[in-house]
């Protein structure tokens, strides 16, 4: 069975409506014949304008995050539905960013990925331990939870169309990358955990993605690991040429 490497940029709080435009328009002739999924995660106010820009092209658009309420008295928040009406592909639901600074939980994550499928977005949910919980020797516990308390309620057929991305803190924006063997031994304790909640087809079919610190020259062997689908992609994501070489990660 082989799964379609998904090479995610997760733009942060970064590019106003203006450049995000000018540099989707560049990558996408960059990234045309790439074999992986190409999939841009960019602000709200970037995404009507990245949508126009993507048309026609093999790149898909993510926003970094979504209400689980239809509609209501939510100031600041965005709707699975107002994102769905825009074209948007696929939301980011999670990071460890949403989790620190805006209080999101497991539950919280729960409820937004009910809220994805309801309006046809594919979530892409983070996962992911401390450097703390890594040194308790956690992880799987942890990871394991997350997942399990994520995916609560869905269908199989659901799970066939999550992306998890296993994304250790401590490897977020700190150019410490774990080792491909770090990043494969908890992608595979996650697709294990899916096989045991969802039977093997699924746990066969779902990708599970590596973020926190993948650039140009580390992209080709996490990638290539058994259980490493892709990557979710921050800072390097920011730069034409190293998100190329990332999409392009097996040329
Ligand atoms: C991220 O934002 O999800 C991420 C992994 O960031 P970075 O690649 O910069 O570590």
């Amino acid at each position: 069975m082989s799964r379609k490497i998904i090479a995610a940029g997760n733009w942060k709080m970064n590019k106003t409506a203006k450049e995000a435009v000018e540099f989707v328009n560049a990558l996408k002739e960059r990234v045309a014949d790439a074999d992986s999924e190409v999939v841009v995660g960019v602000p709200f106010v970037c995404l009507p304008g990245v949508i126009e820009a993507a048309k026609g092209s093999n790149i898909k658009v993510a926003a970094q995050n979504m209400h689980w309420e239809e509609k209501g008295a939510f100031t600041g928040e965005v709707s699975g539905p107002m994102l769905a009406d825009l074209g948007v592909d696929y939301v980011i639901i999670g990071h460890s960013e949403r989790r620190q600074y805006f209080g999101e939980t497991d539950e919280t994550v729960n409820k937004k990925v009910h809220a994805a499928f309801k309006y046809g977005l594919k979530p892409i949910v983070c996962v992911g331990e401390s450097l703390t919980q890594r040194e308790q020797g956690v992880t799987a516990e942890l990871v394991r939870y997350q997942v399990k308390i994520a995916l609560l309620g869905l269908s199989a057929e659901q799970v066939k169309d999550v992306v998890i991305a296993y994304e250790p803190i401590w490897a977020i924006g700190t150019g410490k990358t774990a080792t491909s063997e770090q990043a494969e031994e908890v992608c595979a304790i996650i697709r294990g955990c899916i096989k045991e909640l969802y039977g093997s087809e699924v746990a066969e079919v779902i990708r599970i993605q590596y973020g926190g610190s993948v650039n140009a020259a580390n992209a080709s062997e996490l990638f290539n690991m058994p259980d490493i689908d892709g990557g979710l992609v921050g800072g390097a994501s920011l730069k034409l040429d190293d998100f190329e070489k990332i999409a392009k990660y097996n040329k």
